[in-house]
């Protein structure tokens, strides 16, 4: 057991933390043991990861590009890096809506299930609703206005703040790039030895992942709402499915294409990775163990991957986009409405946008889908439609965004001369 792989350890975890909390579902206290003394520790287990984040994402971002030497090495990196997460998100959007108009799982809702299904989560779809106001009421340029922060220190007070601590590490970073090397070489060393703190701490909290996964997920099974509410929407689920895996092989066909790794190499390197994403629902909190695995299993370069992987667990969402594709269309469905091919063309659009404005947290991804549903026309009280299924869904979209991310970081690595 000691020497077993960290992924299978992973996995035993899982499953021991699902048969678990099945096995005290049955009992009438059983739901109260697990969130009085199991929950707490899935908590405490995605709080150690979040807590990590923000000082990885600073310390390897000043590091990666503070040691790429020359400005025109980074600028060739970023557009490469944008071009790539653009290409794949816009892919993703457009597998979602093939699928969804081929298998039109929104027929098959009863008026009946569809009025059921409305009446019991039409609060949360209020909740979401609000949330996405608030977004939507910026101007077109608020996002770029919301990177640039007017206080450092306030953006390192919260996770939500990730791109503003981006931009705060690529700033500093390009001013040591250009200043002359003995100038900076006390703050590159500090940096460097607490980079390899923040790793060894990353190392530390890996041990306990089996057990956080565990905690995560017996909370989450007594948690899920009733079969029934699945079963009305397994067809939706599992469109939703199909499309998540054909997007998984996207990037095994695209990565072996453009990079030359063998699809096997590539997934056994970031099984850790897809395994915390299933488990926490948050490419944010996973950050951390996808930089460590593709840098260490798959040997991506340290200057890459501390670039483009923070901004991808940030700006690009695979998943979450392909999820806003088929969702809207299925409750456009689900409600009889006919969506024409400019509203679909609008779809992408806004699918592709709403994922890059859309956290790296759990369910973000149903709070941005309201602007989706609102661009083209399609009820909001739709959301309600596919709330029962959300969570688990998420956790598999996670799965996804973070694969594309790792994909993306191994063909920008490739593409700059890296092997
Ligand atoms: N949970 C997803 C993520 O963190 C975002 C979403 O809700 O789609 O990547």
């Amino acid at each position: 057991m000691k020497n077993l792989p960290l992924h299978w350890k992973i996995i035993i975890g899982m499953f021991l933390g699902i048969f678990f909390g099945l096995g005290l579902s049955f009992f009438p206290s059983g739901k109260i043991f697990i969130s009085n003394f199991i929950k707490p520790f899935g908590t405490i287990f995605i709080n150690l990861l979040k807590l990590i984040a923000i000082p990885l994402i600073l310390v390897s971002l000043i590091k990666g590009v503070s040691d790429l030497k020359d400005i025109s090495k980074l600028s060739k990196m970023g557009g490469r890096t944008i071009v790539t997460y653009m290409f794949t998100t816009v892919i993703a959007v457009i597998i979602g809506l093939v699928l969804v108009n081929l298998i039109k799982p929104g027929n098959s809702i009863s008026n009946e299930t569809r009025q059921e299904l409305i009446e019991a989560y039409s609060s949360n779809t209020e909740e979401k609703r609000e949330a996405a106001n608030k977004q939507k009421s910026a101007g077109p340029l608020q996002a770029l206005e919301d990177i640039v922060p007017d206080n450092v220190f306030k953006s390192f007070t919260s996770n939500k703040n990730m791109l503003q601590v981006i931009f705060f590490a690529l700033f500093f970073g390009i001013g040591m790039i250009l200043l002359p090397e003995k100038k900076v070489s006390p703050v590159k060393e500090f940096i460097d030895s607490l980079n390899t703190i923040i790793l060894k701490l990353i190392d530390l909290i890996m041990l306990s992942a089996p057990y956080g996964v565990f905690a995560l997920l017996a909370t989450l099974v007594v948690e899920a709402p009733s079969l029934e509410l699945f079963a009305a929407l397994g067809l939706y689920s599992i469109t939703l499915l199909v499309g998540l895996t054909l997007m998984i092989l996207v990037y095994a066909i695209i990565v072996k294409l453009l990079t030359g790794k063998p699809p096997g190499e590539f997934f056994k390197g970031i099984a850790p990775a897809q395994l915390l994403a299933f488990s926490t629902s948050s490419s944010a909190a996973t950050l951390p163990v996808t930089m460590e695995c593709v840098e260490k299993n798959l040997g991506i370069n340290k200057e890459v991957s501390s670039f483009v992987l923070p901004i991808g667990a940030t700006i690009n969402m695979d998943g979450t986009s392909l999820y806003q594709g088929v969702a809207a269309v299925f409750i456009a469905q689900a409600f009889g409405l006919d969506l024409d091919l400019s509203s679909q063309l609008g779809i992408i659009l806004t699918a592709t946008l709403a994922s890059i404005g859309t956290a790296a947290v759990p369910s973000a991804g149903i709070v941005m889908l309201v602007i989706v549903l609102a661009q083209a026309g399609i009820p909001e009280a739709g959301l309600a439609l596919i709330f029962a299924v959300d969570r688990p869904l998420d956790m598999c979209r996670t799965i996804v965004n973070v694969t594309g991310d790792a994909a993306v970081s191994t063909i920008v690595n490739k593409s700059l001369g890296n092997k």
